[in-house]
C-alpha cells in the first residue's frame, strides 16, 4: 500500500472501532431512573462502567447520597437529573461520593444545609477517595447551617484529578470555607485537581476568620505541592473575610479569574512555586476590595489587571508582606524570589510593602522583582507604603503617571482607553507594560449555569411599595405581610401597640407627619433573620412598656441569625425609655450581624441603658456584632449607659471591622449612670477604624477605646469636652505604641 492508501485504510478501520465501541456502549449502558434514596442505594450497588443514575425531579428532602463507582476513562458513571433545577435537595442533606471516573450534574441544594462537614465531599471515608471525578452544573445556594458559627464547608475535595467546574454558589453565610481543597493525605496531595467556569456568588461579610471562599491546603501540609488550577471563575461580592482564596500549599496555577467589587484578597498564605496570571480585580471602590497578598518562596505574579480596589493594610491591591525569620509553618514564611511582573494597578491606592513588619515579622522581602508594572491614579499620588526595608526588590522598567516613592519607575501623562472587556490601558504604546489588553477575559456569562439565575445588587430599602396604614392593627398587618422593600406610612397620629412587631424582611417604618409610638411590651422591633429595618420621622416614647429590667426599642432574634441586616433610624425621637434599668434603644443578640447601623438626626433622651449594644461576642474569638456603625447630626441627653458599646475581642486578624464614626453630635449627660459597668460614654473595643469628629461632648463619661490587633486607624479631632474628661486609649497588644490621631479637640 501506498502511504496515502494505508492512511485511508487506517481512518476507515479506527472509524469502524469507534463505530463499535459506541455500538457497545449504547447495548450494555444502563440509566436507573430513581425516585427514593433506597432505589438511589440500590442502583449505586448495579453500577457498571458507562452506567447512570438519573434522579426524578421533585423535592429530595433530607437525605445524605452516597455516591460510589468504578468508571473508565471512556465510560464515566455519572449521577444526573430527569431536568437540570429540578432535583431540590433539602433539608439535612448531602452528596459524598467516591471511586473512578464519576460525573455528577444538574443538582440543587437549597433550604437546607449539611448535618456533616459538607454538603458534597469527594470522598466518604479517609480512605475511599473519588479520582479523575467531575461535578458540573450544580447550584448551593444558602444552604447554610442556621448555627452561624458552626463550621462546615460546602465542597470538600479530595482525592486527585478531580474537576469542579461550571457550579454555582451563593450564600453561604455560617462559618467555614466554601470550597476547600483538603491535602490531609497522600491520596489527595499533588492532585491536579480542576477549579474552573464557576459562579461564586455574594458571601456576607462573616465578621470572623473562616469565610473565605476557596482554600487550598491548611497550614500543616503547605510544604505539599497540590498543582490545582483555578482558573476562569467569578468571584462576585465575595465579601466573607481578608481572604477570598487563600492558597496554603504549593505549585498551584490560579489564572483567569475575575472578581466583582469582592472585599479581601487573593492570598499566597502558605506554599511555595505559585503563579498568579491573567487575573482582573474590579474593585468599584467598594471598602476593602483588595487584589494579591504576597508571602512564601517563588510565586509569580504576572500579567493581572487590578483597578479601583480601595483595601489598605493587609487588603491593599498588592500586598507583599514581611516574613518570621526561621517562622513556624503557621506564621509568616519570608518572601523570597517573588517576580511581580506586567501587572497594571489602576486608581488604587495602596500597594503595601514589607507590610505587617514589627518585632516578629522582621524578615523583609528578598531577591524578588518588580517589573514592568503599570501604576495609574487620579488625581496623581504616591501608592507605595513602604513598611520597612525593600532593597531586596529589584525595581525596574515600570511605569506611572504619577510620581511613586520608589525607584524603577519612568513617569509620563497617560491617557488611557477600554477594551470591550472594560479593561482600561494606556493610548500611548507602552511595550511590555502592565496588563496586556489582549488578555481574555471570562464573563459572568460563561461560568456557572444558564438555568440558576444569578444574584442582582439590590441595596435593601430600595422602595417597592408603599403602604398606608391608620392604626395600631393596620400597622401589625402590614409588618406581618411585608415583602422586602415595603416602605409602610403611618398616617399622623398615636399609636398604642400591644403586640411586638416582628421585621422578617427589609422594610421601612416611616411617619407621614407628626406620629407618636408607644408599646406594651419589652421591645417595639424584632429584626429576625432576613429582617432589616428604617425607621423615619417618628417619636418612640418607652413611657408605657412593662416595669421590666432591660427593655429595648429594637433587638435582634435571640436566636443565631445568618443573614446580615441593617438597621437606619433618622429623623427620629426615641425620649424616656427609663421605667427600670438597663432599657436600651438596641440590643443584640450573640451570633447575629449587622452590616450597618445608622443614626442620623435622630434625638434620644431619658435612657436608663446604652443606646446601641453592640458587645456580646464575649468569647475573644474576633467575632463581632455590627460591621460599620454611623451616627451623624444626632443628639443624645441623659443617656445612663454608653451610646455605643461595641466590641471585637481576641487578636484574630481576619475581619476588616468594626467600623465605627460619629460627626457633628452633641453628647451631653451620657455615661455616668451608676449602673454603667464601661463608666464611658462611647466604649469601642477591637474596633479597626474609628472617626469621632466635630462632635460636642457635656457632663458626659469618658471615650473610652482599647486598640487590640491590626495597626487600628483612630481619629479623635475636633470635638469639644466641656466638663467631660479626655478621651482614653489604651494598647492591649501593641508595643509599639499607640496609633491613634487625637488632635485639635477643645477641653473646658
Ligand atoms: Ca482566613
Amino acid at each position: 500500500m501506498k502511504v496515502n492508501e494505508l492512511n485511508t485504510w487506517l481512518l476507515q478501520v479506527s472509524t469502524a472501532l469507534i463505530l463499535m465501541s459506541i455500538g457497545a456502549q449504547s447495548v450494555s449502558a444502563k440509566e436507573f431512573l430513581v425516585s427514593t434514596v433506597s432505589e438511589f442505594d440500590a442502583a449505586v450497588e448495579k453500577l457498571e462502567p458507562g452506567d447512570g443514575i438519573v434522579m426524578a425531579n421533585g423535592e429530595w428532602r433530607d437525605v445524605e447520597l452516597v455516591f460510589t463507582g468504578k468508571g473508565t476513562a471512556d465510560k464515566d458513571i455519572s449521577l444526573t437529573v430527569q431536568t437540570p433545577g429540578e432535583v431540590l435537595i433539602t433539608g439535612k442533606s448531602n452528596l459524598s461520593m467516591a471511586g473512578e471516573y464519576l460525573l455528577v450534574s444538574g443538582l440543587v441544594f437549597k433550604n437546607g444545609y449539611t448535618p456533616t462537614s459538607a454538603v458534597i465531599s469527594y470522598r466518604i471515608t479517609p480512605e475511599h477517595v473519588a479520582n479523575n471525578s467531575r461535578v458540573t452544573q450544580v447550584v448551593i445556594d444558602n444552604f447554610s447551617n442556621p448555627e452561624r458559627y458552626e463550621t462546615d464547608y460546602w465542597v470538600a475535595m479530595y482525592g486527585k484529578n478531580n474537576r469542579f467546574d461550571h457550579n454555582h454558589l451563593q450564600g453561604k453565610n455560617n462559618k467555614g470555607v466554601t470550597l476547600a481543597v483538603r491535602l490531609d493525605s497522600d491520596l489527595s496531595r499533588e492532585n491536579h485537581h480542576s477549579i474552573d467556569h464557576n459562579y461564586f456568588g455574594p458571601r456576607e461579610v462573616l465578621g470572623s476568620n473562616g469565610g473565605e471562599t476557596l482554600r487550598v491546603g491548611t497550614s500543616h501540609y503547605s510544604l505539599s505541592n497540590s498543582f490545582t488550577r483555578i482558573q476562569n471563575n467569578v468571584f462576585d461580592r465575595c465579601d466573607g473575610e481578608l481572604e477570598i482564596i487563600s492558597i496554603k500549599s504549593g505549585s498551584n496555577i490560579i489564572e483567569g479569574n475575575v472578581f466583582l467589587s469582592s472585599r479581601g484578597t487573593l492570598t499566597l498564605r502558605h506554599g511555595n512555586d505559585n503563579l498568579v496570571q491573567n487575573n482582573v480585580f474590579f474593585g468599584g471602590s467598594v471598602p476593602h476590595t483588595g487584589g494579591i497578598r504576597v508571602i512564601n518562596k517563588r510565586q509569580t505574579i504576572h500579567n493581572n489587571y487590578m483597578e479601583a480596589l480601595a483595601g489598605y493594610r493587609f487588603g491593599g491591591a498588592l500586598v507583599v508582606m514581611n516574613g518570621v525569620p526561621n517562622s513556624p509553618i503557621n506564621r509568616y514564611h519570608q518572601v523570597d524570589g517573588a517576580r511581580i511582573t506586567n501587572n497594571s494597578i489602576i486608581n488604587s491606592p495602596h500597594i503595601q510593602l514589607a507590610a505587617g513588619s514589627d518585632e516578629e515579622r522582621s524578615a523583609v522581602p528578598v531577591n524578588s522583582h518588580f517589573e514592568n508594572n503599570l501604576v495609574y491614579i487620579t488625581p496623581e499620588k504616591n501608592v507605595f507604603t513602604l513598611y520597612d526595608d525593600v532593597t531586596g526588590i529589584t525595581f525596574k522598567d515600570n511605569l506611572s503617571n504619577s510620581q511613586q516613592n520608589i525607584s524603577g519607575f519612568s513617569v509620563k501623562d497617560l491617557v488611557l482607553q477600554k477594551t470591550d472587556s472594560n479593561i482600561l490601558f494606556p493610548k500611548q504604546l507602552t511595550k511590555n507594560v502592565g496588563f496586556d489588553p489582549q488578555t481574555p477575559v471570562v464573563s459572568i456569562n460563561e461560568v456557572g449555569v444558564d438555568w440558576y439565575e444569578k444574584s442582582k445588587a439590590q441595596s435593601k430599602f430600595e422602595i417597592q411599595r408603599r403602604i398606608k396604614v391608620d392604626s395600631e392593627s393596620e400597622l401589625v398587618g402590614a409588618i406581618n405581610s411585608a415583602q422586602d422593600g415595603d416602605e409602610i406610612h403611618l398616617s399622623p397620629g398615636s399609636y398604642r401597640l400591644e403586640k411586638i412587631l416582628d421585621v422578617k424582611k427589609s422594610l421601612s417604618v416611616v411617619g407621614a407627619g407628626d406620629v407618636i409610638i408607644s408599646y406594651e411590651r419589652p421591645t417595639l422591633f424584632v429584626i429576625h433573620d432576613g429582617g432589616s429595618l428604617r425607621l423615619s420621622g417618628l417619636t418612640i416614647n418607652g413611657k408605657n412598656a412593662p416595669d421590666n429590667v432591660g427593655n429595648s426599642v429594637i433587638r435582634t432574634s435571640p436566636y443565631s441569625m445568618l443573614k446580615n441586616y441593617e438597621l437606619v433610624i433618622e429623623n427620629t425621637k426615641i425620649i424616656d425609655l427609663d421605667v427600670n434599668r438597663h432599657f436600651n434603644v438596641l440590643n443584640v443578640a450573640k451570633s447575629t450581624m449587622a452590616d450597618s447601623i445608622t443614626l442620623k438626626q435622630v434625638l434620644i433622651t431619658n435612657v436608663s441603658g446604652a443606646v446601641l449594644k453592640l458587645n456580646k461576642e464575649t468569647d475573644d474569638y474576633g467575632i463581632f456584632n455590627a460591621d460599620f456603625v454611623t451616627i451623624e447630626d444626632s443628639t443624645f441627653n441623659k443617656i445612663q449607659g454608653a451610646v455605643v458599646e461595641l466590641y471585637r475581642g481576641g487578636t484574630d486578624e481576619s475581619t476588616f471591622g468594626p467600623h465605627f464614626a460619629v460627626s457633628n453630635s452633641a453628647f451631653t449627660e451620657v455615661g455616668r449612670g451608676r449602673k454603667n459597668a464601661s463608666k464611658a460614654a462611647l466604649h469601642l473595643h477591637g474596633v479597626q477604624h474609628t472617626m469621632i469628629v466635630h462632635n460636642r461632648f457635656e457632663n458626659s463619661a469618658p471615650i473610652v477605646i482599647d486598640h487590640t490587633v491590626g495597626e487600628p486607624v483612630t481619629h479623635i479631632t475636633k470635638n469639644s469636652f466641656v466638663d467631660s474628661a479626655a478621651p482614653v486609649i489604651s494598647e492591649l497588644f501593641s508595643t509599639s505604641g499607640s496609633t491613634a490621631n487625637i488632635s485639635d479637640n477643645k477641653y473646658n
